[in-house]
């Protein structure tokens, strides 16, 4: 569904991303696990269109897109701020893409109640962001992210910001929903054990370059490098 070819990218003299490769399968929950400043985001920034690489190409569904502005992309992405309007309501939040694309006011109500559902959080539709938990406030911003039915989502340290017992619970619903909705997660975190937990495939970077990909069993026990084991090993 997504290939990268030989991506690299520098901000002034700092490279941030030395020549990366990556084929992504359809319906894949593959996880970027790297320590600050690796390279993640920027990676995710370019998936995204945010961000232009040097060279290097981004192909989606067979398609170069390495130039093709952001809304043009079947792709939608969660942040770990959130990112939500704080004067609307939990239902036009969520709705907002949906009314710019002039969809009927029926078919968003319906929507946006599915949607709800999906992230358990119905009869939420008159909150405002100020009136929720943190937990509450990124479902509303996944409910968001999946109401257009996008092939690819993105997630930034999602629940970077919530407290361990929530980030445990919200790990499980995620995955679950993720299976459930087909959907390609490309998912970012420095937290080995979350990347573990929820990943079919990690790609363990380091300084711009991808230094192992595999499952997580292979990561885990059969690391390439040193590098590898201390980063994977050190969460057990
Ligand atoms: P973190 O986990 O802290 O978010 P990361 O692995 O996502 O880190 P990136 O955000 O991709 O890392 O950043 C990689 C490097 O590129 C960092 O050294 C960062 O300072 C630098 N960088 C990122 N964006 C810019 C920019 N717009 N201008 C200049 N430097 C940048």
């Amino acid at each position: 569904i997504l290939n990268l070819q030989k991506i690299t990218k520098r901000f002034g003299d700092t490279k941030v991303l030395k020549g990366i490769d990556l084929t992504i399968e359809k319906g894949e929950f593959i996880t970027f696990l790297g320590p600050s400043g690796c390279g993640k985001t920027t990676t995710l920034r370019i998936i995204a269109g945010l961000e232009t690489p040097d060279t290097g190409k981004v192909i989606l569904n067979g398609e170069d897109v390495t130039d093709t502005e952001p809304n043009k992309r079947d792709v939608n992405t969660v942040f770990q701020s959130y990112a939500l309007f704080p004067h609307m309501d939990v239902a036009s939040n969520i709705g907002y893409g949906l009314k710019l694309k002039k969809t009927s006011k029926e078919t968003i109500k319906k929507k946006i109640e599915e949607v709800l559902e999906l992230v358990q959080l119905q009869g939420f539709e008159k909150r405002k962001p100020s009136e929720l938990s943190g937990g509450q406030k990124q479902r509303v911003a996944i409910a968001r992210a999946i109401i257009n039915n996008p092939k690819i989502l993105l997630l930034d340290e999602p629940l970077g910001a919530l407290d361990l017992q929530l980030r445990r619970q919200m790990q499980l619903e995620l995955k679950k929903l993720q299976k459930k909705l087909g959907i390609t997660f490309i998912y970012i975190t420095h937290d080995q054990e979350e990347a573990i937990n929820m990943s079919d495939r990690i790609v363990v970077m380091r300084d711009g370059i991808f230094e192992q990909t595999g499952t997580p069993d292979e990561v885990y026990n059969t690391p390439l490098t040193s590098y590898v084991a201390r980063f994977v090993g050190n969460a057990n």
